[in-house]
């Protein structure tokens, strides 16, 4: 489907739920103003808060200020790649039952504004508000922003931040518990970036060539330069033409690790491994996880931790 097209059947599917669903919630709830009435403590008292989240950084961002708190549910299965995402019938209505959704931008979630405009008394919370996107530098097409700042520990705080103050305002009753918890994700996220920061401050090589473009800002804080296949979507396949100059490339800067993704397709990154000899390694963009790394119990910290290892195999050697 095209995306005016796409846009045009979520508007439909909007009409068709509002129809159905009819306006069930207080209303009251929702009409509050941000001035925190002492009544707002009492309407609330009995209500958990619903928060409906796009994809896994933004789940596990969320769950961790709000602990068992509130009811965090996961709409874009960790198995799927979020770019190619567009929410169901039924996901719209999940959303239109939800407190919160909590998403990452408008160039991420393409189909969060359209859904934005069509249901009520839901709070949408752009996680990267405030944070300058910064367009690729490898897009010919001109005006396309980058939305991975999720994988920048720096922008992640800044995230965190965002979702913290959202949800606090929503339910203020619960207002220190969230910010202790904020607080307390925010200084593992510090230690995060302080370990990427000495880790790579030394690093003899900078140069990583990846699977799509989805390391611009972790690159630009720790001073390393990407060199992506594809572009800032996994799905778009690269030319003949940039296949030759990432193949010259590697040779040029005897480049040993080729860094390929699980959750969408690898094989042209593993192709090109192969061709130019080097080892492909992963290189999670944390878009999703695999259901191994799931039964492994591993979470936004331990899969940063992972991927540094894995940069560290190239960049130190
Ligand atoms: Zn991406």
């Amino acid at each position: 489907m095209s995306k005016r097209v796409k846009a045009i059947f979520i508007l439909a599917v909007i009409g068709c739920l509002i129809a159905l669903v009819g306006c069930g919630k207080d209303e009251s709830q929702d009409k509050q103003d941000s001035k925190g009435t002492a009544d707002s403590g009492a309407s609330q008292a009995s209500h958990k808060l619903h928060i409906a989240t796009t994809f896994y950084p933004m789940y596990e961002f969320t769950k961790q200020i709000v602990k068992d708190k509130a009811q965090v549910d996961l709409l874009i299965p960790a198995t799927v790649e979020p770019h190619d995402w567009d929410p169901s019938p039924k996901d719209i209505e999940h959303i239109q039952k939800s407190d919160l959704l909590v998403y990452n931008s408008p160039e991420m979630e393409t189909w969060a504004p359209n859904v934005q405009k069509s249901v009520s008394h839901v709070e949408f919370v752009q996680a990267s508000k405030g944070i300058d996107l910064m367009k690729s530098a490898e897009e010919e097409e001109g005006s396309n922003l980058d939305p991975h700042v999720w994988l920048d520990p720096v922008l992640a705080e800044k995230e965190v931040e965002t979702i913290t103050q959202a949800i606090v305002k929503k339910d203020p009753d619960n207002k220190a518990f969230y910010e202790k918890n904020s607080e307390d994700y925010l200084k593992q996220l510090q230690q995060l970036d302080d370990l990427f920061r000495t880790t790579l401050a030394d690093a003899p090589k900078k140069d990583i060539i990846t699977q799509h473009a989805a390391f611009g800002y972790l690159a630009k804080e720790y001073g390393l330069n990407q060199v992506p296949i594809a572009g800032l979507e996994p799905d778009q396949e690269p030319s003949a033409k940039r296949l030759a100059e990432l193949k010259t490339f590697a040779q040029k800067n005897k480049i040993n690790i080729i860094y390929f993704e699980e959750v969408a397709s690898p094989k042209v990154a593993q192709a090109l491994a192969d061709e130019v000899g080097a080892k492909a390694v992963v290189l999670s963009p944390l878009e999703g996880l695999t259901k191994k790394e799931q039964e492994q119990g591993l979470d936004y910290i331990e899969m940063m931790k992972r991927n540094l290892d894995a940069l560290k195999q190239s960049l130190l050697k």
